[in-house]
């Protein structure tokens, strides 16, 4: 079965989405993909590497991500902490509770984001 690609640390940044982003098509896009996500609750592949969401992201040079060692960081912590690996497919609900108690309510984000420069933002 394919999901949606998404990851890891995503799934944070969604709850902590506020209207701001990199660009202005990336927040259109990203409000778009968050709709899709609340109201179809897909099955996510969970993905180390470019998702739906970066793919309208400047950041994002020919398929990878200019903070690629930043990031790939950032969303291998996150999977240690919901004990869930790359390439695994989990419904979206099910991985946006998951994050909520084992990271955000765990008062986590600090270092599972570190150096993220919107980390003022997801409190
Ligand atoms: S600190 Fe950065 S990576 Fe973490 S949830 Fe916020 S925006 Fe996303
Ligand atoms: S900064 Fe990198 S990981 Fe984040 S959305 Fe843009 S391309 Fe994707």
């Amino acid at each position: 079965m394919y999901g949606f690609k998404l990851r890891p640390h995503h799934s944070l940044c969604i709850r902590f989405f506020r209207g701001e982003g990199y660009s202005d098509e990336f927040v259109k896009e990203m409000s778009r993909i968050i709709e899709k996500l609340e109201s179809e609750n897909p099955y996510v592949t969970l993905t180390v590497g470019c998702d739906e969401i970066c793919k309208a992201c400047p950041n994002n040079i020919g398929g990878k991500c200019k903070d690629f060692d930043k990031v790939e960081r950032i969303d291998n912590n996150c999977l240690a902490e919901l004990d869930l690996s790359g390439g695994e497919l989990i419904k979206w609900q099910a991985l946006k509770q998951l994050a909520y108690k084992s990271i955000i309510k765990e008062n986590k984000i600090k270092s599972v984001c570190k150096n993220c420069v919107w980390q003022y933002l997801c409190n």
